[in-house]
C-alpha cells in the first residue's frame, strides 16, 4: 500500500460513468483486479473520508505504463460528482492498492465474468490477466440503461461471448444479469464465475453457484470508513473454513473479494432470518496465488 499525489492524466465519459487516468506508478506496479483506491477529497466537512474506487486498469508495462485507471458513477452523492468534475494535470491524494485481489484458477479454464453497471470496471482488468493465462472469458454485463452498461463493445476483445442485459430493453436483452446467468453457464461450460454487482444481486448469484457447485469470488462494496483495516466500519459475516462458524471480516482488508459461499447474506444484508452456513462446503477456485 502506498500513497502517492498523482497527476490526472487524462478523464473521458464513458456512458453513464466518468473514468480517470492517473499517473501513479508505485501503486500501479503493485495493483491486481479486484483491488481498490482510496482518493482524499477537498477539505471541508462534507468530506472527512476517502471515497472508495475499484482499479479499472493498471498498466504496468508499455508506453501507458505507471498509470492507474478508475471509474466514477458521478450521480451518486458530492464525492463522485466533485471527482468527476476534475481535470486532466489536477492532482489526486490516493492510497492503494487496497483490499484482497481476485485469484486465478490453475487447472480450470472457462471463466464467467458477470456485472452490474460500473461494477464492470474491475472485471476488465480480471479479464485481461485470466486471458494473459490461458483461461476462456464469457461475460455477462448489465444495467438499468444502455447508457449504464459498461464497455459493451470493448468486452468483445476480451471475450468468446458478451451477453447484455438491460432493466428497459434498451440495449441487449431486457432483464437483469441473475436472468442470463443459467443460459450462459451452459453455453460457456462455464467451471468458475465471478461476479461484481449490487449485494442483493450477489446473494442470488451465491445460491445459484452453490446449487450448481460451482466456485464463485464476488467483489463486494460495504460501506467503509478508512480503507485499511483500522475502523471496523466494513465487517461482513463469514463462514469458518471448516463452516462451523463464523466471524466478522474487515472487507477493506479480508476481501472486498470473497468466496460467496462462505458469507452469511442474510445476517449480512438483514432482511431475512439468520440461517448458518451449510456443513457441506462448496469448492473453492483453485488458485495460482492472484500472483502474474
Ligand atoms: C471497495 C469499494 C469499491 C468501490 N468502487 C467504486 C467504483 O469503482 N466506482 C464508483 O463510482 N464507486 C465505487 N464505490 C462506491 C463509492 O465509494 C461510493 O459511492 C462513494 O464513496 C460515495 O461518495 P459520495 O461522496 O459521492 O456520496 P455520499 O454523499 O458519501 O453518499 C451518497 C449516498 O450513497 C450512499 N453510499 C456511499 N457509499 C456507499 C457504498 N459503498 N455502498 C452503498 N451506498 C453508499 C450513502 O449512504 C448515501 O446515501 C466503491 C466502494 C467500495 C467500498
Amino acid at each position: 500500500m502506498k500513497r502517492a499525489r498523482a497527476e490526472i492524466l487524462s478523464t473521458r465519459r464513458v456512458g453513464a460513468y466518468r473514468s480517470i487516468t492517473l499517473v501513479a506508478p508505485e501503486i500501479a506496479e503493485r495493483s491486481r483486479p479486484g483491488q481498490f483506491l482510496a482518493i482524499a477529497m477537498p477539505e471541508g466537512r462534507a468530506f472527512i473520508l476517502r471515497r472508495h474506487f475499484s482499479i479499472h486498469q493498471a498498466s504496468r508495462h508499455g508506453g501507458w505504463a505507471g498509470t492507474l485507471e478508475f471509474v466514477v458513477d458521478p450521480s451518486v452523492g458530492a464525492g463522485t460528482g466533485w471527482l468527476a468534475g476534475a481535470g486532466a494535470h489536477e492532482f489526486l491524494d490516493v492510497i492503494g492498492p487496497l483490499g484482497k485481489a481476485f485469484s486465478y484458477p490453475k487447472r480450470l479454464t472457462n471463466c464467467l465474468l458477470l456485472a452490474e453497471g460500473r461494477g464492470a470496471a474491475s472485471l476488465f482488468f480480471l479479464a485481461q490477466e485470466l486471458v494473459a493465462r490461458h483461461k476462456r472469458v464469457d461475460m455477462i454485463l448489465g444495467g438499468r440503461t444502455l447508457e449504464s452498461v459498461f464497455k459493451p463493445v470493448d468486452a468483445k476483445r476480451l471475450s468468446q461471448t458478451v451477453v447484455v442485459m438491460t432493466a428497459d430493453g434498451s440495449l441487449g436483452e431486457r432483464g437483469g444479469i441473475l436472468d442470463a446467468l443459467p443460459d450462459a453457464v451452459a453455453r460457456a461450460d462455464a467451471e468458475v464465475v465471478y461476479a461484481v454487482a449490487p449485494a442483493p444481486t450477489l446473494r442470488s448469484i451465491a445460491a445459484f453457484c452453490r446449487e450448481h457447485r460451482l466456485p464463485a469470488q464476488v467483489a463486494i462494496e460495504e460501506r467503509m470508513g478508512c480503507g485499511f483495516g483500522l475502523c471496523n466500519t466494513c465487517v461482513v459475516p463469514v463462514a469458518t473454513k471448516d463452516r462451523s462458524a463464523y466471524e466478522n471480516l474487515r472487507a477493506c482488508v479480508d476481501g472486498p473479494v470473497f468466496d460467496p459461499s462462505r458469507i452469511l447474506w442474510d445476517r449480512w444484508l438483514g432482511e431475512l432470518p439468520i440461517v448458518p452456513p451449510t456443513a457441506e462446503p462448496v469448492p473453492a477456485i483453485p488458485h495460482g496465488g492472484g500472483e502474474p
